[in-house]
């Protein structure tokens, strides 16, 4: 019998999770992984992981994959050209099909569900992906994950120091960042402990902040006084265009920073420490240790 089996495995956030599963005492050969093609998944074979192939987009694989599983770590996946909903439900009606007794899905911080919010595209499919889920029977647990901090610097510049300026239209709006690999580390406390059935979290470090205060954080850290703008995110597009940034991604980049000045992840939240026993990695933190290697 697979003790646990994980999705989105070769992708950062499952690999790291499948580390700490390891890390916990789980032997490799309890846990399977998706993977959409046998090389993709070398690394995890070469670590003992029971390796399936599949793609949420082919049912069969699904539930071949899925046979004698009993948790299910479901983590969203990162096609944006397809509906994801789609995808997800495929993987929760593959895991009823196969008597699976707990689904864990990583979803997304919100503190609204608004239609109109420029991050609809990417909410909406979360949102009937748990609605599903709660539907299906199957017992849940919702991971909604804040931003991963991972990605600060790719707002703020990885040249923040020479530019000396964070231009980002998100105005005075507040942000839960959290790291992946606090993510992961809690993903793993969650599929090796009990108590976990029909609960929702807030995945997220402790307190979210503004840019404002990220630009006063680096100051502070690097004694460079760095100065935050928040433009109008027409300029904000074009200047990203002028720099080199594809047309789409700038205009991906411009919707989560007007849902960032909308406040949709302005959320404070002890979840995550309870579920790691221990404060998640704080954008301070994190900014001490990147900007300190530079
Ligand atoms: P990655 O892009 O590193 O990994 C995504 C994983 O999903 C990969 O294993 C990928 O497989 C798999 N995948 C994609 N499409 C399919 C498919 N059709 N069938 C099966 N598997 C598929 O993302 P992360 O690990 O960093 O993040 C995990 C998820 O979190 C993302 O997929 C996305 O939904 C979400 N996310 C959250 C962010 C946040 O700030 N909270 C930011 C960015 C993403 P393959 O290796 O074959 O490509």
């Amino acid at each position: 019998m697979n003790k646990v089996f994980i999705t989105g495995a070769t992708g950062q956030l499952g690999k790291l999770t499948i580390d700490f599963l390891l890390q916990k005492g789980i032997a490799a050969n309890e846990i399977s992984a998706l993977a959409r093609s046998a090389e993709k998944a070398e690394e995890l074979k070469a670590k003992g992981i029971n390796i399936k192939i599949g793609d949420y987009d082919n049912y069969d694989s699904l539930t071949a994959a899925f046979k004698g599983v009993e948790k299910l770590l479901l983590i969203s996946s990162s096609e944006m050209t397809k509906s994801r909903a789609v995808q997800h439900i495929n993987a929760i009606n593959a895991a009823k099909e196969c008597g699976v007794k707990h689904i864990i899905y990583t979803g997304y911080m919100r503190k609204a569900e608004d239609p109109n919010s420029p991050l609809w595209f990417l909410v909406k499919d979360h949102i009937d992906t748990e609605k599903h889920l709660k539907e299906s029977g199957i017992n849940y647990t919702l991971f909604e994950n804040g931003y991963y901090l991972d990605m600060l610097m790719d707002f703020i510049g990885q040249n923040i120091l020479e530019t000396k300026t964070i231009f980002v239209p998100a105005k005075n709006g507040k942000i839960n960042f959290v790291l992946r690999a606090d993510i992961a580390e809690g993903l793993a406390n969650v599929v090796t402990t009990n108590g976990h059935e029909n609960k929702s979290y807030n995945i997220g470090s402790e307190k979210a902040v503004s840019f404002y205060e990220v630009a006063q954080m680096i100051t502070d850290i690097t004694e460079t006084p760095i100065q935050y703008v928040s433009p109008e995110p027409e300029v904000y597009v074009k200047t990203l265009i002028q720099h080199g940034v594809p047309e789409t991604w700038a205009n991906v980049f411009s919707a989560f920073a007007v849902a960032f000045a909308d406040n949709i992840m302005n959320i404070d939240t002890s979840d995550l420490s309870n579920i790691l026993g221990r404060k998640p990695t704080s954008v301070n933190e994190f900014l001490k240790n990147t900007l300190n290697k530079k």
